[in-house]
């Protein structure tokens, strides 16, 4: 069977490497950092301003793919109505670009753990993992669900996603082995199943499914995950769970042993990992697409990405400097504004602020990539 997603190699250097990919008509540079808009939205963002060099920059790559994500949407406005809306690309106005979407795996553990916290509101949330699937409570109304690897891909397709992920389980860093290991095999059969389902339903079309490598901390674990997921890698492949619940040295050992072990010939996703230097790290070990809510969490607290680490606007001795956010960037918010303003907005809870501070983040990051492209690239 053909690879829909075409990968031509422009540059590797031990085991990091440049990208050509090619996905339903958008060609994408790896490595890239995907800005994520969980419930169809990057909070405050208007998406058309991520591709628009006269706003937001003129010496870097544009944003090519956002991520959205499956449960959130599936619930509300629910993925049917996205359907009726034309799709999510046309919903939320992102018509030049590619959407991943993610499973909802994450969401599985960290509302197992919050439970209900303030952004769930109204109802109890009850989970049970089963073999068959996940049951769940929606927070909204109190209905119930069941999400399994086939319907989870059906799901994905209704919102016309591009990239989609297949159904996992989390384990929590400090999990004890014996668990980990229960769960990456219930992760594995999950995987399975969905592209058991997947093939024969949609393979002929414009989607792509990714597997997602689990094992926890536990590298031979890790090993094995990739021995077995890697034969679903026909499009790309996923490193799940490094970031949360973990020490960094942990996290970057994992993927320093995970990453390229991978198959070379695919594009290597590592998820929830994007502040800088774990963007520096990863992409040397392999790593060719990210994702992390922290650009635009980190904006709308009022933290900045800079080169001399991340920076909080709200200290005092921003209030009268009129210099950019940081200098010899070309965003936006640098080009117009200044640190006293941005110290403003934010003592002021002004929306403006955060919205722009993670514009700027989303571009440092990017940024980053970008001159490591081009020194890669001589
Ligand atoms: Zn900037």
């Amino acid at each position: 069977m053909k690879n829909k997603l075409q990968f031509t190699v422009l540059k590797t250097r031990w085991n990091a490497r440049i990208w050509e990919i090619n996905l339903n008509g958008i060609k994408v540079q790896t490595p890239i950092f995907m800005p994520v808009g969980t419930k169809a939205t990057i909070k405050g963002m208007i998406l058309d301003l991520l591709q628009d060099e006269k706003y937001i920059w003129q010496h870097i790559e544009s944003i090519k793919v956002i991520l959205a994500n499956t449960f959130h949407l599936y619930l509300r406005p629910w993925s049917q109505l996205i359907k009726q809306a034309g799709w999510l690309h046309k919903f939320e106005n992102w018509n030049d670009g590619l959407i991943l979407t993610d499973s909802w795996g994450f969401q599985v553990f960290s509302l197992g753990l919050s439970k209900l916290d303030s952004q769930w509101h109204s109802h109890k949330v009850n989970i049970k993992l089963t073999e068959d699937g996940v049951k769940f409570s929606s927070p909204w109304d109190g209905s119930k669900h069941v999400f399994t690897p086939e319907n989870v891909v059906d799901t994905q397709i209704d919102f016309w996603s591009d990239i989609m992920m297949v159904l996992d389980v989390c384990s929590p860093g400090a999990e004890k082995k014996e668990i980990v290991n229960r769960q990456m095999q219930m992760t594995h059969r999950r995987a399975q199943r969905a592209f058991d389902h997947f093939l024969p339903k949609y393979d002929e079309a414009r989607w792509v499914l990714f597997p997602i490598v689990q094992g926890g901390s536990y590298l031979d674990l890790r090993q094995e995950s990739v021995d077995f997921l890697s034969q679903f890698a026909r499009d790309g492949i996923a490193i799940g769970w490094v970031s949360v619940g973990e020490d960094k040295e942990k996290v970057q050992e994992v993927v320093a042993f995970t990453a390229p072990k991978l198959p070379k010939d695919k594009p290597r996703y590592l998820m929830w990992v994007g502040t800088p230097e774990d963007l520096r790290f990863a992409i040397e070990q392999g790593i060719d697409m990210f994702d992390c809510v922290s650009a635009t969490r980190y904006g709308r607290h009022g933290v900045v990405f800079s080169d001399e680490g991340n920076m909080k606007i709200s200290n005092a001795k921003y209030s009268s400097d009129f210099s950019p956010l940081t200098p010899n960037c070309d965003c936006y918010a640098c080009t117009h504004f200044s640190k006293a303003y941005f110290h403003h907005l934010h003592r002021e809870k002004e929306v403006l602020g955060g919205v722009l501070i993670g514009l700027h983040n989303i571009v440092y990051l990017n940024r980053i990539l970008s001159e490591w492209k081009r020194e890669m690239m001589g």
